[in-house]
C-alpha cells in the first residue's frame, strides 16, 4: 500500500512546503533582513571601521537574530570591525545559565557573562503588585554601560525593532503628551556611549520567523515574573491590527518619525511661531494651508508607501 507523506511545515509561516520552497523562503527573508539591517547602518553611520561592537544579548528572538545577522554581515562588510556578545545574568529563579554559553561557545563568539543579582534588589525595592521593568531596565543600563567601558566597547547594539520604535512613539503620545521615540542611534545618558539599534527597519514579525527557522535557544522573558506593561501591550497589539489590516502602517509611520516637517507641529522651540511674518515672497514647496491632502486623505494610488517591498 502507499503511504503518501505530508510536507514538513515551513518554519517560516509553519505552512506545509517542500524543502525547495522552504530553501527559496529562508533565502528570501535572509535577504530582506541583510538589506534592512545594512540600510539602517547606512543611514545612521552606526558601525564604523574599527569598532568594538558589544551586542548585548538577553537571550530573547530579537537580540539572537541581531548577533547572528551581525554575525554574518561583518563577514561581508566593507570596514573590519569586532563583535562580543553580552549577556547580563540577572538571577532570576530558573534563569537556564548554561544556555547562552554553550550556544556561543558552539558559534565560536567571544562573549562575556555579567553575574548581577539585579533581581533581588528589584524584589526588595518594588511593591508587590507594582511593575518592576522601570527599576529593573535602569540597573541593567547602569551594569552594560559599565561593562561597555570595561570591555573598550565603542559602540552598544541593542535588539529593538521597527515595532518597538513605532510603539514607543505612540506611548509617548497617548500617555506621555510628547513626540518622543526610540532612536536608531543616540548617546547614551552618561555621556560615554553610543547605543546604536540596527534592526530598527525590521519587522518584529520577520524576527519571529528568521528565529524560528535558526531555531535558536530562546530564554522566556517571564523569568521574573513580571507582568507585561499592559499598556505597551495594549499599543502593540493596536498597531498589529492596523497592520493586518492596512499593510504598510507601520512602515509608514517610522518614515514619519524620518520625516518631521517642524513648522506643521506646535513646538515653539523648534519653529518661531510668535515672530512669524508673511515674507511676501511665494515658496513652491510652502504651505497649502486647505488643500485636500494635507488632512491624510491622499488618492488611494499614494497608499502605502512602503518602506521595504517583500
Ligand atoms: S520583564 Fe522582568 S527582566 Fe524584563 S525588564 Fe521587566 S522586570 Fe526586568
Amino acid at each position: 500500500m502507499n503511504t503518501v507523506t505530508e510536507p514538513a511545515p515551513s518554519v517560516i509561516d509553519n505552512q506545509p512546503r517542500d524543502p525547495r520552497r522552504q530553501a527559496f523562503e529562508a533565502n528570501k527573508l535572509s535577504k530582506k533582513l541583510h538589506r534592512q539591517i545594512g540600510q539602517a547602518i547606512a543611514d545612521f553611520n552606526m558601525i564604523e571601521a574599527g569598532d568594538k561592537v558589544m551586542v548585548c544579548l538577553s537571550g530573547g528572538k530579537d537580540s539572537h537574530a541581531l548577533l547572528d545577522l551581525l554575525l554574518s554581515m561583518r563577514e561581508r562588510a566593507p570596514v573590519a570591525f569586532e563583535l562580543v556578545a553580552v549577556n547580563l545574568d540577572q538571577k532570576q529563579p530558573g534563569f537556564p545559565e548554561h544556555v547562552l554559553p554553550e550556544y556561543l561557545r558552539a558559534r565560536g563568539v567571544p562573549f562575556h557573562i555579567e553575574n548581577q543579582d539585579t533581581y533581588s534588589i528589584v524584589k526588595k525595592l518594588v511593591p508587590e503588585g507594582q511593575t518592576m521593568c522601570s527599576l529593573c531596565s535602569r540597573l541593567r543600563r547602569g551594569i552594560l554601560y559599565r561593562v561597555a567601558s570595561e570591555m573598550g566597547a565603542t559602540k552598544i547594539a541593542l535588539g529593538h525593532h521597527r515595532d518597538d520604535m513605532v510603539v514607543t512613539l505612540l506611548m509617548n503620545m497617548f500617555f506621555g503628551g510628547r513626540m518622543k521615540g526610540m532612536p536608531p542611534k543616540l548617546a547614551s545618558d552618561d555621556g560615554r556611549h553610543v547605543v546604536i539599534r540596527p534592526l530598527a527597519y525590521v519587522a518584529e514579525t520577520d524576527l519571529e520567523r528568521w528565529a524560528a527557522h535558526r531555531a535558536f535557544p530562546i530564554i522566556p522573558c517571564s523569568l521574573c515574573g513580571n507582568q507585561d506593561n499592559l499598556q505597551r501591550v495594549q499599543i502593540k497589539a493596536m498597531v498589529r491590527d492596523w497592520e493586518r489590516q492596512y499593510p504598510g502602517r507601520s512602515d509608514n509611520m517610522l518614515r514619519a518619525m524620518g520625516h518631521v516637517v517642524r513648522s506643521h507641529l506646535m513646538d515653539p522651540k523648534l519653529h518661531p511661531f510668535t515672530t512669524l511674518r508673511a515674507s511676501g515672497v511665494p515658496d513652491p514647496a510652502g504651505d497649502k494651508a486647505f488643500d485636500d491632502d494635507d488632512d491624510g486623505c491622499a488618492s488611494p494610488a499614494a497608499l502605502p508607501i512602503r518602506l521595504e517591498q517583500g
